[in-house]
């Protein structure tokens, strides 16, 4: 089968491997050059910790089909969606020379909302929907630190649901299993979604806007208190929609074991948010809950206050008050350990004062050399740190 995966960040990458693993042939569409370079030669690297100790196991180099258009591609089998929600109509209409008559069009996103704008120019007998129960993070190109969790790591159903919907998903799900991970196609895949919807709204927007990763959040009283409001009126609006979710449930069944595997990140908005200052997926999250709610007459206060701070944060980036007051704050030293520091350059990226460079030549260990080079400029973001995929970088506050 034919696959190419629109998005190729760390989870297309990682769900494009393992559909290669399990024998499809896979080509993974990326933005930058250089990124698809590394995803062709060497190829993806899958870091897990696994075991008791959480030793780290690695697979060897995956190398991939990558591109950065789908100029000279064939008409493909299936086009699995993995962009942003907000990017997904430009996605596919940069791909529309790959989808022909029978591309089937399977998205994996994050919220409710994708399959409308899929329908918008996809017969929907060929849209396919669903969630994963998957981490990845890209600590460097091509190399993704990865976790599985839940008794299936793909599940996903179709809008239209008949034989030859069911003939395909088994086949897809055939392919992800021979890879050997879990998947399965379902016809009751709205709960699975839902479900999965509840999980980001229980930490996504709210970490972004507390700045704090999954883990800290959740151990905070009036944190989780606002998580079960919010939850408590996306139940509801579910029930709305045919969708009968227990709340109990998930509380004792599906919210620890998410807050188990994420805890240590700061979950995928509060990157947005925190760090690259990039549109934010609040639109298929709290944002569904809260045209949902409004469609169905079902009052949603929380999620649409939650909303519209996300929103305004978006739409504000650049005037934050961090930056402003900078100045006459306190002082931060920025220390490298240039021994653990492979180059990778993310803390430059995400910087916002340019406070770290890359010098010519390499360093010791034969990686690009890093230098802090405006240390005084540091507002002690604790951006670089968190991106450091090696631990090499610690910023200490001066009295
Ligand atoms: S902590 Fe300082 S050096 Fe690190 S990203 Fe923030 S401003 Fe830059
Ligand atoms: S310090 Fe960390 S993030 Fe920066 S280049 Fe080195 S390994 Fe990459």
């Amino acid at each position: 089968m034919k696959i190419a995966v629109l998005g190729a960040g760390a989870m297309g990458s990682m769900l494009g491997a393992y559909l290669q693993l399990g024998g499809a042939d896979v080509t993974l569409l990326v933005r930058r050059k250089e990124l698809a370079d590394k995803l062709a030669n060497p190829g993806i690297v899958m870091r897990s910790y696994t075991g008791e100790n959480g030793e780290k196991s690695e697979t060897d180099p995956i190398p991939m089909k990558a591109a950065c258009s789908c100029e000279g591609l064939e008409k493909q089998d299936a086009v699995l969606i993995m962009v942003k929600g907000c990017d997904t109509k430009s996605a596919l209409e940069g791909a529309a020379s790959i989808i022909g008559e029978n591309t089937k069009i399977i998205t994996l996103q994050n919220g409710i909302g994708n399959t409308d704008i899929i329908a918008e120019s996809v017969n929907k007998d060929n849209i396919y929907y669903g969630c994963v129960n998957m981490s990845a993070i890209m600590s460097a190109p091509a190399v993704l630190d990865t976790g599985l969790f839940g008794d299936v790591n793909v599940v996903f159903g179709s809008v239209t649901k008949d034989e030859e919907q069911k003939k395909f998903g088994d086949e897809l799900a055939g392919i992800f299993n021979a890879s050997g991970i879990k998947a399965a196609y379902t016809e009751d895949i709205d709960t699975e979604v839902w479900y999965k919807l509840l999980v980001n709204i229980a930490v996504n927007a709210g970490c972004g806007l507390v700045r704090l990763r999954g883990g800290e959040a959740g151990n905070d009283q009036d944190f989780t208190l606002l998580a079960v409001d919010m939850l408590k009126e996306a139940i509801a609006v579910g029930a709305s929609c045919g969708v009968n979710l227990d709340f109990n449930y998930f509380m004792t069944h599906i919210l620890p074991v998410a807050r188990k595997t994420s805890g240590l990140h700061y979950p995928s908005m509060a990157q947005d948010m925190l760090m690259k200052k990039a549109p934010t997926e609040i639109e298929f999250i709290n944002g569904a809950v809260e045209r949902l709610g409004k469609k169905a007459g079902i009052p949603t206060p929380v999620n649409t206050t939650v909303s519209r701070l996300v929103r305004t944060i978006e739409r504000n980036y650049d005037k934050q008050y961090k930056d402003k007051t900078a100045k006459s704050g306190p002082s931060f030293k920025v220390k490298l350990a240039e021994k653990f520091c492979k180059g990778c350059g993310y803390c430059i990226k995400y910087c916002p004062k340019h406070v770290l460079t890359a010098e010519d030549g390499l360093n010791a260990k034969g990686y690009v050399k890093v230098k802090v080079a405006n240390e005084a400029d540091c507002i002690g973001c604790l951006s670089c740190s968190t991106v450091c995929p090696e631990a090499a970088i610690s910023i200490i506050k001066e009295d």
